[in-house]
């Protein structure tokens, strides 16, 4: 077998300030790589631009005019991070023997890289880039991590911990990842499911070069619901687990109210039972929302909308039929 071809997928959103500098940073990594003969000497750096609004796409589209191992694909609309990753390796699936996910920002460390690719050649279909600590972070950032990770468990979904979506994943692994239909996508915790051999490496995370987060604290609660209902029904066996313990709450008070009435002695107190009405009501209403938020993804998920559009990329290929627009549901490009 031939040296492994490598494409680096990096999902960019709004990134004008950072590309510059972390760019010119995988391609030497990726010749590095090439030089001392760890991957094949066409291996590509994919960057998906995710409808940024300011001046990235321009960028990677001058990237690629200076050297032929960038490529870029735009996807028509801005459409969150795990549908740009998405994107980006169902592209990359039917040209790459293995492929890598990073941030755009610097932010992961690119020497494990090398450690990923030694585990592939190990055998290791995943390879987990794993945090080995927060540092970086502010203190408001590590407890609401942890919150993150701690609350997915609590909730059924296996998560590797501490680990974002820097990954290695064969492309044996991806057509598999194919299969997997949602909308709604979570994709540190679909792969788990994938099963093939995986191991994880540790890195130090370091402060994004330039540029912001786009990740703050209300889009990591989006986050977590969605991972959680995507890949768990826990929250409604535990409604219905609840519904039990309170039902038989209730009847031991019908049953104590009655023994009183029996005796004559008049139950004082409308306080009391204004508290466990609205109580009961609550717990009601919160029911039917974690119900209702399942309906509302079954609906949204029977739609099978594409989960990614892409209207651009740098490069003319011959494998596809349109030359330019590839979409989810595409069938020439799943099936090819
Ligand atoms: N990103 C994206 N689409 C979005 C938001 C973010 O493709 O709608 C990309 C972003 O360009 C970066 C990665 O996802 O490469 C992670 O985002 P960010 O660094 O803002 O998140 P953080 O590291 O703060 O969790
Ligand atoms: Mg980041």
């Amino acid at each position: 077998m031939g040296l492994p071809l490598l494409w680096i997928v990096i999902p960019c959103y709004n990134e004008e300030k950072v590309l510059p500098i972390t760019a010119p940073r995988f391609l030497a990594k990726l010749s590095e790589f090439i030089k001392t003969e760890k991957i094949a000497a066409n291996s590509r750096i994919l960057f998906v631009d995710d409808g940024s609004k300011d001046q990235t796409w321009s960028l990677i589209q001058n990237f690629s005019q200076t050297d032929p191992h960038y490529l870029g694909i735009q996807q028509s609309r801005n459409r969150g991070h795990q549908n740009a990753v998405l994107a980006g390796l169902m592209v990359a699936k039917d040209r790459a023997d293995v492929t890598i996910s990073i941030d755009a920002d610097g932010q992961d460390d690119l020497n494990v890289m090398e450690n990923m690719l030694a585990a592939y050649a190990d055998g290791c279909e995943i390879v987990y880039g794993v945090r080995s600590d927060r540092k970086s972070d502010s203190w408001f950032k590590r407890v609401t991590a942890q919150g993150f990770y701690r609350f997915l468990r609590m909730m059924g979904v296996d998560v590797v911990y501490n680990h974002a979506d820097y990954r290695l994943a064969s492309s044996k692994v991806l057509q598999h990842l194919a299969e997997f239909k949602e909308v709604n996508l979570f994709l540190r915790g679909m792969f788990p499911l994938i099963g093939f051999k995986s191991t994880s490496v540790s890195y130090e995370r370091h402060e994004r070069l330039a540029g912001k987060s786009h990740y703050p604290l209300s889009k990591m609660i989006a986050l977590a619901i969605n991972g959680v209902t995507s890949l768990s029904i826990k929250p409604i066996v535990f409604i219905a687990e609840l519904g039990a313990v309170v039902s038989v709450l209730g009847f031991v008070g019908i049953a104590w109210a009655a023994v009183m009435a029996f005796k004559g002695a008049t139950v004082a107190g409308w306080a009391s039972i204004v508290c466990i009405v609205s109580f009961l009501g609550g717990i009601q209403l919160l029911s039917l929302g974690v119900i209702g938020e399942y309906v509302g993804k079954t609906y949204m998920e029977s739609k099978r909308r594409p989960r990614f559009i892409i209207s651009q990329q740098t490069w003319h290929d011959d494998q596809s039929k349109r030359s330019k627009v590839e979409t989810d549901t595409d069938n020439t490009l799943r099936e090819s």
